[in-house]
């Protein structure tokens, strides 16, 4: 058992359709798969199509949300009802409120005498897909202002950067209640990783842990040999569940799948948590 939790495609900032990442997948001996577009599910359907024996699918998204105190936190929904509407509502509130806050930025950027526009964001991405920063930085790109994703965040994009603007998104405790609700289960992606501005105090993990969140993703190349000792202790105090993943995003970013991955015992009791069997196979 090979199991890979949180992929990214098309259908938000990763740059393989969901029917490549299957293929991929497949070929680099994964058995279980997630994937979890950012606030959508729009890349279920054609995964589920693309599915073959030896590849199962975990339907999930991964949610944007902001704590009261205004840290960025991303949760990983997996195994919920997508029927449920008041979780769709609000991935629909959040995906359209991406747009408002792209304008945003791109005037903070024009003023400071970069020429880009909307309609050229726009061309680098995908058909129903949801609208992020990395579609801003491969627009930044084809203008020749960056040499890479990498180089447009390290220079521009950044949380911490004068162009940053933040999107309406729920509170992770909100998140966690929807997808719950939703019969699913909900992991914390990559809690402590620090490069990307900060992260949640071990009083707002408490305040998680309240809500009902089962489990913490530890194996992340996100976090140092350290930061995972401490979530490893974090979540066997609260007997929450860990998970590993590789938070693959095609070419637009480093991470390879598989390249962090669930032990099974610990995905069979997160997948017990759900309120009914969601796991696709064929
Ligand atoms: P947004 O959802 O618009 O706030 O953009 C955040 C997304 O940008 C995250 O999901 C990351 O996957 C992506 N991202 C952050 N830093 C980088 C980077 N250095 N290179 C490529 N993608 C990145
Ligand atoms: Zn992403
Ligand atoms: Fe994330
Ligand atoms: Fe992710």
């Amino acid at each position: 058992m090979k199991i890979d939790l949180h992929t990214h495609s098309t259908y938000s900032d990763g740059t393989d359709k969901p029917s490549e990442l299957i293929n991929k997948a497949l070929a680099a001996g994964i058995t279980i798969i997630g994937l979890t577009d950012h606030d959508s599910i729009g890349g279920w359907q054609e995964a589920i199509d693309s599915l073959r024996p030896g590849i199962s699918l975990v339907p999930g998204a991964e949610i944007s949300c902001q704590t009261t105190d205004g840290i960025s936190v991303h949760i990983l929904g997996l195994l919920f009802d997508s029927s449920n509407s008041e979780l769709m509502n609000t991935l629909e509130k959040t995906r359209e409120n991406r747009h408002g806050r792209m304008e945003k930025i791109i005037a903070r950027i024009n003023e400071a005498g970069i020429d880009i526009t909307m309609n050229d964001v726009l061309a680098q991405l995908s058909d129903g897909a949801t609208l992020g920063r990395p579609h801003l930085a491969d627009a930044l790109v084809k203008k020749g202002v960056v040499a890479s994703r990498d180089e447009a965040f390290t220079q521009m994009l950044h949380n911490n950067s004068k162009y940053y603007v933040s999107h309406y998104s729920p509170t992770p405790e909100a998140a966690i209640a929807l997808i719950k609700a939703a019969g699913g289960v909900s992991v914390i992606a990559h809690p402590m990783a620090s490069h990307r501005g900060r992260t949640i105090s071990l009083e707002t993990f408490g305040s998680l842990i309240d809500s009902g969140l089962d489990g913490i993703e530890v194996d992340h190349r996100d976090h140092s040999p350290d930061e995972k000792k401490q979530l490893i202790a974090l979540a066997s105090g609260s007997n929450l569940v860990m998970t590993g993943a590789s938070d693959y995003h095609g070419n637009g970013k480093l991470n390879s799948l598989g390249e962090y991955t669930t032990n099974p015992d610990e995905w069979d009791r997160l997948e017990s948590r759900a309120n009914a069997r969601r796991v696709i196979t064929v």
